[in-house]
């Protein structure tokens, strides 16, 4: 597009004033940042800044180019730059496994935990009892054996690890049966197909889509047959004409032929959330209790704890997945083991006790009627806030991450509309500012669903409106 020729002309006048790096470096505005940054620091931002005005179309403000004004531009480029790439997000999605945003916020114990240990030595591999070298599971193995029944039971960085070491450990080189109703991909870089073939084994796919029935496995069951595997389909559901084989009459077909049986659970449940109005997702104990010999879940889903993989089971084979030379490669760190141990011990004292301990149980299980007063009260705040209007609406939640798919969970939420601004620039600047706010774009409007968030962030989230509606807010 043309511009008229006096703005080009405006352009190219305000260009040439551009200042020197070295003459705003002398001058007295800068000094203050100068004193408070390293010299290179200051540099590097004051070129980028004077290149951003040099590539500016429009023409500069008057007093743009002045020492004080430029210094101004510099700190808040600076102190962008010095906030850390991790930091709180407030969750107004009503997504309670949100893995953009880290899954699982962690219990108050688990905190506890990791304040208590990270800053000092702690017991990992150590048994303090002879001081001999121990095993970094034992801890999580027990609180696992309780709480699930199973034998034994070791951790790894995530489930996506451990179903690639259960794979490598038990089935390399030989052939594992999936039903073709199983080959998930979640998350877009985890896919059966691929994990398998990463792993070594091969893959025999059985059955249909829809339909899937024991003399399938049966069929394909041969002298190079490794392993059967069960995968949940967490993120999708088949409905309609629909047959899948039950992990009790799987084990069972297994155990007639000699071959293991492993399980991917996914989120790997260990509440039965049918008691709370939710759909059952299946439970860790009732695989256990089947006699299925691997089964893997992640620790950051539906466990509400850290980020890991947990394998257990049979003592026999969760031993040869800890004796495999990609145990060591997978294992996590001892922050992750003190989390989930925390984690795990909320389990011990019953499902109604973990339900109240658990934020990610917690917030799944909260009626919509209870969490009506928090949004009464989100939406009375940002009523008072100018320019933007505000409407306590009923909306539906979801639990992501592939727990409890494609079931909406009856929520409360507050819609929020700008007199002045698109519901997409309204949310542009809530997910950029300070604190990060992230929500859901809802029938042209901005909607906080309540079940998310905490109380201590209501008003945070009024008061971060409330600066966008004065003049001058930094709108992206
Ligand atoms: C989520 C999921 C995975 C991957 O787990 P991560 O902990 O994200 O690695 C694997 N299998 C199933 C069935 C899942 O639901």
């Amino acid at each position: 597009m043309r511009r008229p020729a006096s703005h080009a002309a405006d352009t190219a006048t305000s260009r040439r004033a551009i200042p020197q790096v070295d003459r705003l470096l002398t001058s007295e505005a800068f000094q203050p940042l100068l004193a408070a940054h390293p010299r290179a620091v200051v540099v590097r931002e004051v070129r980028s800044v004077l290149d951003e005005l040099r590539r500016q179309v429009a023409p500069l403000e008057p007093g743009a180019l002045s020492a004080e004004a430029l210094r101004d531009r510099v700190a808040a480029g600076l102190a962008r730059e010095a906030r850390p790439y991790h930091r709180r997000v407030i969750n107004g999605t009503g997504v309670v496994l949100h893995t953009g945003i880290g899954r699982a916020v962690l219990a108050a114990e688990a905190v506890e935990a990791l304040a208590a240990l990270a800053p000092h030595p702690q017991r990992l591999e150590i048994d303090l009892d002879t001081g001999q070298r121990g095993g970094r599971d034992e801890g999580c193995a027990r609180l696992l054996q309780e709480i699930t029944g199973c034998e034994d039971a070791t951790v790894v960085n995530n489930n996506a690890a451990a179903t690639l070491l259960l794979l490598a450990a038990v089935a390399r080189g030989k052939e594992v049966v999936l039903s073709r109703g199983e080959l998930v991909e979640i998350g877009g870089s985890f896919r059966i197909p691929e994990v398998m073939s990463e792993s070594g084994a091969v893959l025999v796919e059985v059955g249909t889509t829809n339909r899937t029935h024991l003399r399938d496995y049966r069929a394909a069951l041969g002298a190079s047959t490794g392993l059967l595997l069960k995968v949940h389909t967490s993120n999708y559901r088949i409905e309609g004409f629909t047959a899948e084989v039950e992990i009790e009459d799987l084990v069972a077909l297994g155990r007639e032929r000699g071959v293991p049986v492993a399980h991917d659970l996914g989120s790997g449940c260990v509440v039965d959330l049918a008691g709370y109005g939710l759909p059952g997702e299946p439970l860790l104990r009732r695989s256990v209790a089947a006699g299925v010999d691997l089964l893997c879940v992640s620790g950051d889903k539906l466990l509400g704890g850290p980020q890991a993989g947990i394998l257990l089971g049979k003592k026999e084979l969760v031993d040869v997945c800890r004796r495999h030379p990609l145990y060591r490669a997978l294992r996590p760190g001892r922050l992750v083991y003190t989390a989930l141990e925390a984690t795990l011990r909320l389990y011990l004292a019953g499902a109604a006790e973990a339900v109240e301990r658990v934020p990610v149980l917690r917030q799944l299980t909260a009626p919509a009627e209870s969490l009506l007063p928090r949004a009464r009260r989100l939406e009375k705040l940002i009523a008072e806030v100018p320019g933007v209007s505000a409407e306590a609406v009923p909306c539906a939640s979801q639990a992501g991450s592939g727990a409890l798919p494609a079931r909406d969970i009856p929520s409360q939420g507050v819609r929020v509309t700008s007199a002045t601004h698109s519901a997409q620039e309204l949310a542009d600047a809530l997910r950029t500012g300070d604190p990060a706010i992230l929500v859901r774009l809802h029938d042209g409007a901005v909607l906080f669903d309540v079940r998310t968030l905490a109380d201590d962030e209501v008003p945070r989230i009024a008061a971060r409106l409330r600066e966008l509606a004065e003049p001058g807010a930094d709108l992206p």
